[in-house]
């Protein structure tokens, strides 16, 4: 169907499918609809000249270059260099050859010129294109032109017309959307649905269209995901057979109100013989590990098994003391897996879960490894959720469906699992202490219920926010030292080096080696991501036990971590970290009765990006004020873990900024799916050719 060329500039783009050429669209735009008399032409101005080659010649300095002369009637003279260029350019710029130039205009020792600007050859009287010349996104090796061509080729042979009734209700008359791509890679200039400065910025009624067609796309495919869920079982598991109860009554502690909402909200899924897809919710320190380890007991008195998973050893670890200290009494044995397991270890407790004498077991995400299978998985629970990434999460559900069903679901050609009946499914329960926005949430989580903790156990002492110059170190270790003969503990977190794994590990040893010099009467202790298993577990035992008055660290410490006595935190270069992990790091004081204290300590000099993170973090104490203000300042990327996986979930459309056409999307959606069931699966077809289950991650 499609022309060959392209075929192969399709897939240099990396678009399995040529038809998705039609939505590669058009960074921004060059008018070679006139041309600009040179002497009207200003310096800095970006216009298109015509003129005859009058003189050309290779010059070698300053560096090798064809530069060309070109005569402009009674304008004058325009040089043009070329810094690259082939023999067949030096063949083709002779003198009394006419050529159209565009590009800035530049002050040159001649006079006006231009660098590298666009040319092309023309006759006294060829006609100027009457609309905006679109330059794409490309890669190496492909031409402006070769994409230009392609694309024609898609937008000739594909059926661009609209598969779905156009959106109703919007202020302002959308184009359809065949009219909205020849707008967007054809723009007439100047013309109304498409004001270049609007193409450029993406806005205006044509870009609307797509942006709306691409949201909309993705509420029907996460409505589909929600349908094919229903169609999905789980054992039901009402009963928590007076566990519940006998936990409850064992804790030194009253749930709070929020925890027990949650708690009841879960419940309630979990007694549905279809799978629970929630969130939980909840600020650091807010009590969600008490929450999940309840959340287990139905499944356990049932008989069924549970998995608790963690995005890191060191959690991992500390979900394992604490389900194991509020489980054993009850007489659940609770088994560790992560990749530090090796040998015999390993093998018991594979086969302890394969044949289901282990009930749960807290992990990495090792549990969902190929060596591991399960006996009789009902209750999946994922801690830090945001942590992984979508392509982690996807794994792990697939997983929990093969050991289900003990036949795994199988994807048609389209990647899309078969709607069919009867599949086995276990329980989902995700939790994060970074919370989504609504809009974000509505958005890329509609297939999701949401609970949340909006309350820290009574208590908990405010934590106290300071931010010092680093200039004052010195005057932070003293009082640091104080504070730790005075039988507090505390964490001494050092600065984040993302470049490199190597100097990371030289700051963290680096900065353990002085302050153990500067703090004898300490004892001092290091934690990194570098250390075995096993060491980073004697680490954290040691100063859970009081052993270590300070326990100098990298971000390993940043999620999960408990030890109510470690009350104070100093984290060195804190302008290098991001807000949410700020949050979190802070997290790990304030969770006992200590009045707690968190010393950001800043390098000099700021930018001024830099000093308002710090204000945000330093006034807030609130994870959901700061996830706001984190938003407002560096977009949504860090909340969905879209960074980790490195998928775009959309390409056009922003759910901040085009929330009103989400929200239209989102009302549009299941009217749609309704009445139109073939027209949706076009609309996806254009959309989502890659199938939906990024969307069910
Ligand atoms: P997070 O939500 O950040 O995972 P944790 O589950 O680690 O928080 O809880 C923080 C601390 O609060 C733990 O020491 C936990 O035992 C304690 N905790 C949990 N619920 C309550 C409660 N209702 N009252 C008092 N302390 C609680
Ligand atoms: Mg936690």
């Amino acid at each position: 169907m499609f022309l060959d060329p392209t075929k192969a500039v399709a897939h240099k783009l990396g678009y399995a499918d040529p038809a998705a050429l039609i939505l590669h669209l058009p960074l921004r735009y060059e008018d070679e609809t006139r041309i600009t008399p040179l002497r009207d032409a200003h310096l800095g101005d970006t216009v298109q000249v015509e003129g005859v080659v009058e003189h050309s010649e290779i010059q070698n300095r300053p560096r090798r270059q064809l530069v060309v002369q070109l005569s402009c009637g009674d304008s004058g003279h325009l040089y043009f260099r070329l810094l690259h260029f082939y023999p067949s350019q030096v063949a083709l710029l002779k003198p009394g050859t006419r050529v159209r130039v565009l590009g800035e205009i530049r002050p040159g020792y001649f006079g006006a010129e231009m660098v590298h600007p666009q040319f092309r050859v023309v006759r006294e009287n060829t006609p100027l294109p009457d609309r905006l010349s679109p330059v794409y996104p490309s890669v190496a090796g492909l031409s402006q032109y070769a994409i230009r061509l392609a694309v024609e080729d898609a937008l000739a042979r594909v059926d661009c017309s609209d598969p779905l009734p156009a959106p109703s209700d919007l202020p302002e008359p959308l184009p359809n959307f065949a009219a909205a791509l020849q707008a967007l890679h054809h723009p007439p200039p100047d013309a109304d649905p498409a004001d270049p400065a609007d193409l450029e910025a993406r806005e205006g009624p044509a870009w609307r269209r797509i942006k709306y067609d691409e949201l909309l796309a993705q509420q029907l495919s996460l409505r589909l995901a929600a349908r094919h869920r229903q169609t999905l079982c789980a054992p039901a598991l009402p009963e928590d057979g007076g566990l519940e109860a006998r936990l409850i009554a064992a804790l030194p502690f009253v749930l709070t109100e929020a925890q027990g909402r949650v708690l009841r909200e879960i419940r309630r899924d979990l007694a549905r013989p279809q799978p629970m897809n929630r969130m939980l919710q909840g600020d650091v320190g807010s009590g969600k590990t008490l929450v999940a380890a309840l959340a287990a007991l139905p499944a356990l008195a049932a008989g069924h098994q549970v998995a608790v998973m963690a995005p890191t050893e060191i959690l991992a670890e500390q979900l394992y003391l604490k389900f194991h200290e509020w489980l054993q009494p009850l007489g659940v044995g609770v088994a560790w897996l992560t990749a530090a397991l090796k040998g015999k270890a390993k093998k018991a407790t594979l086969l302890g879960l394969a044949e289901g004498s282990i009930r749960l077991a807290v992990g990495t995400h090792a549990l969902f490894q190929n060596d591991v299978s399960f006996h009789d998985l009902a209750l999946v629970i994922v801690d830090e959720q945001h942590r992984f990434g979508v392509a982690q999460r996807l794994a792990l559900r697939t997983k929990g469906a093969q050991v289900a069903s003990s036949e795994p679901l199988v994807a048609n050609a389209s990647g899309d699992l078969p709607l069919a009946t009867g599949h086995w499914q276990p329980h989902l329960l995700m939790m994060s202490a970074t919370p989504i926005p609504r809009s974000l949430a509505m958005s890329y989580f509609a297939d999701l219920d949401v609970s949340v903790i909006d309350e820290l156990p009574p208590g908990r002492t405010p934590i106290v926010t300071r931010t010092v110059s680093a200039r004052r170190r010195a005057e932070v270790v003293a009082r640091l030292r104080d504070y730790c003969l005075g039988g507090a503990q505390a964490y001494w977190v050092c600065p984040l080096v993302e470049e490199s794994e190597k100097l990371q590990l030289r700051a963290v040893q680096e900065s353990h080696a002085e302050l153990a010099l500067q703090l004898p009467e300490l004892k001092v202790g290091l934690i990194h991501g570098r250390m075995k298993a096993d060491e980073k577990a004697a680490v954290m035992g040691a100063f859970k036990a009081g052993e270590l008055h300070l326990l100098v660290a990298t971000t390993v410490i940043e999620v999960g971590v408990d030890v109510p006595n470690a009350a104070l935190m100093v984290i060195e270069h804190a302008e290098r970290y991001g807000l949410a992990q700020l949050h979190q790091l802070r997290g790990r004081v304030g969770r006992g009765a200590r009045v707690s204290a968190c010393v950001l300590l800043y390098e000099s000099a700021l930018s001024d990006t830099a000093r308002r993170r710090l204000k945000i973090i330093h006034d807030h104490n609130d994870g959901f004020a700061i996830a706001r203000a984190d938003l407002a300042l560096r977009g949504p990327g860090e909340f969905l873990g879209a960074k980790q996986s490195g998928q775009q979930m959309l390409r056009f459309a922003d759910p901040l900024a085009d929330a009103d056409l989400l929200e239209l999307a989102r009302a549009a959606a299941p009217g749609l799916l309704e009445q139109y069931p073939e027209g949706v699966e076009r609309h996806l077809e254009r959309w989502l050719p890659r199938g939906l289950d990024l969307f069910r991650a």
